[in-house]
Formats: C-alpha cells, sequence, structure tokens
C-alpha cells in the first residue's frame, strides 16, 4: 500500500536569509499553520553559507539588512559573512525554526491541483554518502525563498583559450578553502562588489594582486562600524537602538538613490569627488574608476573603510582597464597588448540569475512559463494558484523587501482561511506587460536572465516596486482584497456542482 504524502500547510524552499524569516513569520502571525523547509544544501545561511571567498562580507549595512524583528547588536554595520551566518542561524535556533527544516532536500517541480487545493512538491534527498532518492510532499501553500541565482555555479563567460593558461583558475562562488595565495601574483577578472571585497583581503598576503576589468564601476566608501548604530546602542534598549538607526539608514538610502535617479550628475561628480580623495590627484580616476553608466544603473560598491583604495595606496593591488585578448600559458594578454602574468586567476564574473531554485511549475498539467506571467506586486505569478516568491531589492538592502513579503504572505493566508477559501490566484484582468521585472538596471547578470522572468504590467498590484516606502504601503497597509486576486474555493465548488448548485468564485 503507498503512503499519502506528508503534507503542510505551507512548504517553504530554502534555509537562508529569507526562508528563516518566512519560518518567524509563520510562527509569529499564522500559529495554527503547520511548515516545512526543504533545503538542498546542508546547513542555515544560503549565500551566507556558500560563499567562502576572503573577507566575503555585506555590501549593505546589516541595519537594514537585518530581520525587522531581530536587532543586529554587533559593533560592525558591514558585516563580515560569518556574521552574517551566525546571526541567520542563531534566528532559527531561538525560534525553534530549525526543528521545520529538512536538508538535502532539493525541490524539482511542483504541479499544483485545482480540483485538490494542493501542491505536490517533489524533490530529491541527498544521503552525506552521496546516495539519493525521490521524496514527495504536498502543501497549500508554496513559499519559494530560493534566493535569486544558480548555486550549482556561477557565470564563466567564454575567453579565449582558456585552457592554455597553466596557474590556478577559481570562480569566487566555488571558492577551495586549502588555497593558499600567500606570495602569489593574483588576476581578478572583475570588478563587482566580489572583487572589490576580495582584494583588500588578498592584498595582505600576495606578492601582487590585479583587479582586470572591462569597465569601471561606481565605488563609495563607508566606515564599517556604523558610530551612531553604537552609540545609540550604549544607552537604548537593543531594539529602540536599532530601529532608530535603521529608519536613519533607510532614509539615507532612499534619498541617495532618489537624488541619484533625478541629478545623476551631480551625483556622480560627488562621488568621483570621494575616489579623488582616496587615490590621491596623481591617480588616473578617468580612465579606472569612471563609468560610463549612471550612478545607481547597476548596484553601488561599497567600500568599507576605504580598504580598496588603501590596497592600491600600498601597491599590493592596481587596476587595469582594457579587453581580454587571449589567455596565455602565463596569465592573459590584453588587446593593448600588455600581459597580465599570474599564479592564480580569479574569475569574479558573476552569477547565473535563477528563478524559484531552478523549480519546474505545473498548474493542472499545464507547464508555467514565468517569462510569459505579469508579476503580482513583485511577489506572486499571474495565473499561478498559491505560490509567493522573495526577491528582494537591487538598489537596497534584500530583507526590507523580504520581510514585508513574508508579512504579506501571513496576512493572505489570514483572509483565506476567514474567507474560507482554499486557492487565491493574481489575476490579470486586461493587464499587459510593459516592462521587466527589474527595470533600468544594466548589471549584465540582470540583464542575461530577464527575458526569463515575469514582467510588470502598466499600473498597480502588477507594478515592481524598488522602493521600500511605496512597498510598505502596497505590502502591508493596502486590503489584500483588491480585485486582481480571484479566491475561490475548488472542492466546495466541484461539491456543489455535484448538488446541482454552483458556488460563485469569490473575486472581488
Ligand atoms: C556574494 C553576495 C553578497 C551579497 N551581499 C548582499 C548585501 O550585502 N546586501 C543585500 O541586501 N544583499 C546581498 N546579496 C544578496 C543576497 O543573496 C541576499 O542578501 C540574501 O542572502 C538572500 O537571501 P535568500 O534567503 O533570499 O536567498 P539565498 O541566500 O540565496 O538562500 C536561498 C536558499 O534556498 C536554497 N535553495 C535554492 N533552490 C532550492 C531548491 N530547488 N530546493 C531546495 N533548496 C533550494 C539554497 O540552497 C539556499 O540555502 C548578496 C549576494 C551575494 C551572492
Amino acid at each position: 500500500m503507498t503512503r499519502a504524502p506528508q503534507h503542510f500547510d505551507v512548504l517553504i524552499v530554502g534555509a537562508g536569509l529569507s526562508g528563516i524569516g518566512a519560518g518567524w513569520h509563520l510562527q509569529k502571525l499564522c500559529p495554527g499553520k503547520s511548515y516545512v523547509i526543504l533545503e538542498q544544501r546542508e546547513r542555515i545561511g544560503g549565500t551566507w553559507d556558500l560563499f567562502r571567498y576572503p573577507g566575503i562580507r555585506s555590501d549593505s549595512d546589516m541595519l537594514t539588512m537585518g530581520y525587522s524583528f531581530r536587532p543586529w547588536t554587533l559593533p560592525k554595520s558591514i558585516s563580515p559573512g560569518d556574521d552574517i551566518r551566525d546571526y541567520i542561524a542563531g534566528t532559527a535556533r531561538d525560534k525553534g525554526i530549525d526543528r521545520n527544516i529538512r536538508f538535502r532536500h532539493q525541490i524539482q517541480r511542483a504541479s499544483w491541483s485545482t480540483p485538490d487545493a494542493k501542491w505536490t512538491v517533489e524533490a530529491v534527498r541527498k544521503s552525506p554518502d552521496g546516495s539519493s532518492e525521490p521524496v514527495t510532499l504536498t502543501c497549500n501553500f508554496l513559499f519559494s525563498c530560493a534566493g535569486y541565482y544558480r548555486y550549482s555555479s556561477g557565470y564563466l563567460p567564454e575567453f579565449p583559450n582558456v585552457n592554455r593558461f597553466q596557474g590556478q583558475m577559481i570562480h569566487p562562488q566555488l571558492w577551495p578553502t586549502d588555497l593558499d595565495y600567500a606570495g602569489k601574483r593574483v588576476v581578478v577578472i572583475g570588478s563587482g562588489a566580489t572583487a572589490v571585497t576580495l582584494i583588500p583581503a588578498m592584498a595582505k598576503t600576495v606578492a601582487h594582486i590585479t583587479m582586470l576589468q572591462r569597465s569601471p564601476t561606481y565605488m563609495i566608501s563607508a566606515p564599517a562600524r556604523d558610530r551612531i548604530a553604537n552609540s545609540l546602542r550604549r544607552v537604548l534598549p537593543a531594539m529602540w537602538a536599532y530601529k532608530l538607526s535603521r529608519w536613519k539608514n533607510l532614509a539615507f538610502l532612499t534619498l541617495f538613490y532618489q537624488l541619484s535617479q533625478r541629478f545623476p550628475k551631480f551625483i556622480k561628480k560627488v562621488l568621483l569627488k570621494r575616489v579623488r580623495e582616496q587615490l590621491g590627484p596623481d591617480y588616473d580616476v578617468e580612465t579606472h574608476f569612471t563609468p560610463r553608466y549612471n550612478p545607481w544603473a547597476q548596484r553601488l560598491c561599497l567600500v568599507p573603510d576605504a580598504d580598496m583604495f588603501e590596497a592600491i595606496n600600498s601597491g599590493q593591488a592596481s587596476v587595469v582597464t582594457d579587453q581580454i585578448e587571449t589567455f596565455t600559458e602565463k596569465g592573459i594578454l590584453l588587446k593593448s597588448g600588455k600581459e597580465l602574468e599570474a599564479d592564480i586567476i580569479v574569475t569574479a564574473t558573476g552569477l547565473v540569475m535563477q528563478m524559484l531554485g531552478g523549480i519546474e511549475l505545473s498548474v493542472d498539467g499545464q507547464q508555467v512559463d514565468p517569462g510569459k506571467a505579469l508579476a503580482y506586486k513583485g511577489v506572486m505569478l499571474s495565473g499561478v494558484p498559491n505560490l509567493a516568491s522573495v526577491f528582494g531589492y537591487v538598489n537596497a538592502s534584500w530583507t526590507l523587501k523580504a520581510d514585508l513579503i513574508c508579512n504579506y504572505v501571513c496576512r493572505l493566508l489570514n483572509i483565506m482561511e476567514r474567507k474560507g477559501m482554499r486557492q487565491v490566484t493574481p489575476t490579470p484582468n486586461g493587464e499587459s506587460a510593459v516592462a521587466p521585472f527589474v527595470e533600468r538596471f544594466s548589471s549584465g547578470y540582470v540583464q542575461r536572465a530577464i527575458p526569463n522572468w515575469p514582467k510588470q504590467g502598466q499600473k498597480a498590484p502588477w507594478r515592481v516596486y524598488q522602493n521600500y516606502f511605496r512597498d510598505t504601503f502596497a505590502l502591508k497597509w493596502t486590503a489584500i482584497d483588491d480585485g486582481a486576486l480571484e479566491f475561490s474555493n475548488p472542492q466546495a465548488e466541484v461539491r456543489s456542482q455535484k448538488s446541482g448548485v454552483r458556488t460563485a468564485v469569490i473575486s472581488s
């Protein structure tokens, strides 16, 4: 006899920052709901457990990247990765969320059945000995907290004659823990947050480290320790101090972003002036630190305590702005004719963006193509019932939006409970796709993937905001039942159809 799969009210994908936050919100706001978290890896932490390259740290402040419900109390607000991992794991432990996690479960497929009003979720459970077995669970609501990129490997462009290189090549996403780089010549390809993080960390012991970039990125230095937040913590209860510091940073970041959108030339001037002050009058800021795009058309690179600029000033690190002609046995030959010799080449070339942790979705036997759907409030997909996913901000801390989405999902579940409705489906009613999921953002990893991501419509609730204040209104303070969500009760309908009475699908 085959046993029915184990059933949960909510199934959360992923035990990273968002998945643990989702568990906390469910326990607090929907205490009657059962939930499980399936995590493909062996540990809690997601990004903050996966990435192990030297110096790994946040590139936004932990006062806005921490959870709204748990104060960040460490002195460094630009925080080392280990501390972020401990913060996430500590939250899971203290609240008993960890008891609901099933590790080594990689979800591959989820199929929605309208007559049953539930998802059937198929996963593969991998044992430490390498063997694996299929696992099937069912749930009423699927909540994807699977992050936004492929875990198995990062993005690697096709470099000419890469196999000729005799040294070691490393991608930061798969950093070998035993890599010995002391006294070595290192070239880092890329100029994003990863390059800017690992270069100052490695510069302390390498012979020399070169950042090779095709084009520059905006950088801004800031103290790793937030003096105001640390002072407030000395005189106020931790939560009060956290909330005040969080609002201070939120207000500053929002103002800075808005000014960048309205007065890009002015903000560009301010940013470049600061870089010149850090690197001195003789440094060629024009070539190496003056991007071709406007501020915030890509994520701004944060340089804590000016460490990247100090590494350059010390002579241990340098920047080369050029293009790769070919790899050679000794390193990289550039279009300019210059050759960069290296023992180690680090390809800080980015991520491969991935929707919903690579899970294949189907609704009543029909495969779902997220690229053809509209995003509802940036949280749900048009035509797909009982599914929500977390995608944070590109211009601010991820967790700000993750918290709002978790809160929203709990409100939605509670409304469904009150209405006695088992199914909720975002229904566009004539709204059509007019914009990509992320707009006015030119970073390569976004541009490569965005055609496969859901689209935005003309107006709310089919818009995806990159603005915490607008989202607070849209996700926290606006009525759930807004006319774009179709609530229904499939089982009740089937029953009443059988008895000759058709129950109306409730949509407001
Ligand atoms: C190097 C790096 C630095 C970053 N720095 C910042 C920063 O400073 N500030 C900021 O706001 N954001 C930053 N980000 C974005 C970052 O991803 C978020 O801060 C945050 O970690 C996202 O949390 P998450 O839980 O949503 O996703 P993740 O951390 O990616 O966690 C997702 C989890 O889901 C699991 N999972 C995925 N697919 C499946 C599946 N099919 N089945 C089962 N489990 C699955 C994964 O194993 C993982 O544990 C950074 C990203 C990177 C890569």
